[in-house]
């Protein structure tokens, strides 16, 4: 079992070499992105947000929030002292509704929007002549014809609904909203990565420059401040000097042409709906982190090197496991590693001895490594490609999602990477949690508007 296990986690690491193959390919691919728009090559998509936020916004609206595991919506007011106040609700979004129509989809976000006002804001729904601003928070492809139009290029991240494809997703939604008739205006589409590094450029009062927002969640995804002037194919009408774009990094690298491809990876892929798309989210997001975790154990249990003492084990189920199962196990310091062996059990009725403990969290360990690791290449793969390490004293950048927030060590390991390749610079950035990031960025968006 050892030497099997070693020579995987071998494969999952991730030499110098490969970092700089990964950075070069990310400044090309990113740089291609944004002169044209190809089927395959990333989106590298112009937001019509231009508006760096100082802190001193101020008002209140409302936002909603699609991730990839649930909805959010909440009010949210700017006291315009780089500080918020929030009210939130959340609902998961049920499966069926993520692969059917797109009519009863909406139809749901509009309820819950509804749900939310009746509850938290009566005094809305009494006035007639009142009317909220909402910031749309849409955390998948949308190719922005402004500020609050664009149709949607494809799902990511398990959702299928198949005649939304090509259509405008806020014509969609508003419709619902105002069929419910609740008095609520969709002033913004707004991409999470957007939300993060709008949020992050409120919230920061150091001197620091924000000038990416990533998201490292159920997908991954970044946006950032670019020149207008660079963004070759941008042809709609802009007099400000940059504009965010949103990366959709997720399709860094489509055709492999450098990432790491495991027998995992290719197993993995097979398994999900946009099949050879999203390849660079499909080794660093958290809905795969868990998955690829599987894919390991099974293939070491099949082969009889694991776990033969568990016989009703549910190794074989496809996506049975969430990010949260290695990152919990991750954390665990105990002798006797308690807390892999209860996440064993749980989320796969696997039984343990501590060998098997000791390998399964390596195996976690070198897949969220791994993760970590490449993510930091496109990190970079930004610095550069903004020479923002030119032009600022320090940069910040601001993140958000589950895997951003509470995966052990994610960050630093992002860091370990970043020195390998921009050696010393990499002390002049900063990381900040877009605390609330699509809720604040999604109102900071609605209101810049105005
Ligand atoms: P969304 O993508 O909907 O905005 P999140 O940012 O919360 O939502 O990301 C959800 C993803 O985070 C899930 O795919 C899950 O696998 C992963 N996750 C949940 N809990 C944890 C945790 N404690 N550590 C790392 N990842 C987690
Ligand atoms: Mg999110």
């Amino acid at each position: 079992m050892q030497a099997a296990v070693d020579k995987i986690v071998d494969e999952f690491a991730v030499s110098d070499e490969k970092l700089f193959e990964l950075l070069d390919a990310f400044q090309k691919q990113a740089t291609e992105g944004l002169q044209k728009s190809t089927e395959r090559g990333m989106p590298m998509i112009p937001t019509y947000m231009t508006k760096v936020p100082k802190g001193t916004e101020k008002g209140t609206y409302l936002a909603a929030d699609l991730g990839g595991t649930n909805f959010r919506v909440c009010s949210v007011t700017l006291d315009g002292n780089h500080g918020h106040n929030l009210v939130q609700e959340k609902w998961p979004v049920p499966h069926d509704l993520q692969v059917g129509s797109s009519k009863e989809f909406f139809k749901f976000l509009a309820k819950k929007v509804q749900d939310f006002l009746c509850k938290h804001h009566e005094e809305h729904m009494e006035r007639s002549d009142s009317e909220f601003r909402m910031g749309f928070t849409f955390s998948f492809p949308v190719d922005q014809h402004s500020t609050n139009s664009g149709t949607l290029l494809r799902w990511t991240k398990g959702f299928d609904i198949k005649d939304a494809v090509g259509k405008d997703v806020t014509e969609l939604f508003q419709q619902e909203l105002d069929a419910l008739d609740l008095k609520v205006h969709i002033a913004a589409i707004v991409n999470d990565t957007v939300g993060a590094l709008m949020a992050r450029s409120y919230h920061n009062d150091n001197p620091s420059q924000t000038i990416v927002g990533c998201i490292f969640g159920t997908g991954t995804n970044a946006a950032y401040f670019e020149k207008v002037k660079r963004i070759g194919k941008f042809k709609g009408k802009c007099d400000a000097k940059i504009m965010a774009v949103n990366t959709e990094w997720g399709s860094f690298d489509n055709d492999l042409t450098v990432l790491p491809n495991t027998r995992f990876d290719v197993a993995l892929n097979k398994l999900t709906a946009n099949r050879d798309f999203h390849m660079f989210e499909k080794r660093v997001s958290g809905m795969f982190l868990g998955e690829l975790l599987r894919q390991v154990l099974l293939e070491l249990n099949s082969s009889g090197l694991m776990f033969k003492g568990s016989e009703s084990h549910i190794l074989t189920e496809p996506w049975g496991t969430d990010t949260s199962v290695p990152s919990i196990m991750e954390t665990d310091t105990s002798d006797d590693l308690t807390l892999v062996g209860e996440q064993l059990q749980q989320h796969f009725g696997l039984d343990s001895t501590l060998d098997e403990r000791r390998a399964t969290l390596a195996i976690a360990h070198a897949i969220g490594t791994r993760a970590a690791y490449i993510a930091a290449t496109a990190v970079c793969g930004l610095l550069k490609l903004t020479e923002a390490l030119d032009i600022f004293d320090s940069v910040d950048i601001g993140g958000d999602g589950s895997v951003f927030e509470f995966y052990p060590n994610f960050v630093q390991n992002i860091r370990k990477a970043m020195r390998v390749l921009i050696g010393d610079d990499e002390q002049r950035v900063t990381f900040g949690l877009a605390k609330d990031g699509s809720g604040v960025g999604a109102a900071l968006c609605a209101l810049e508007q105005e």
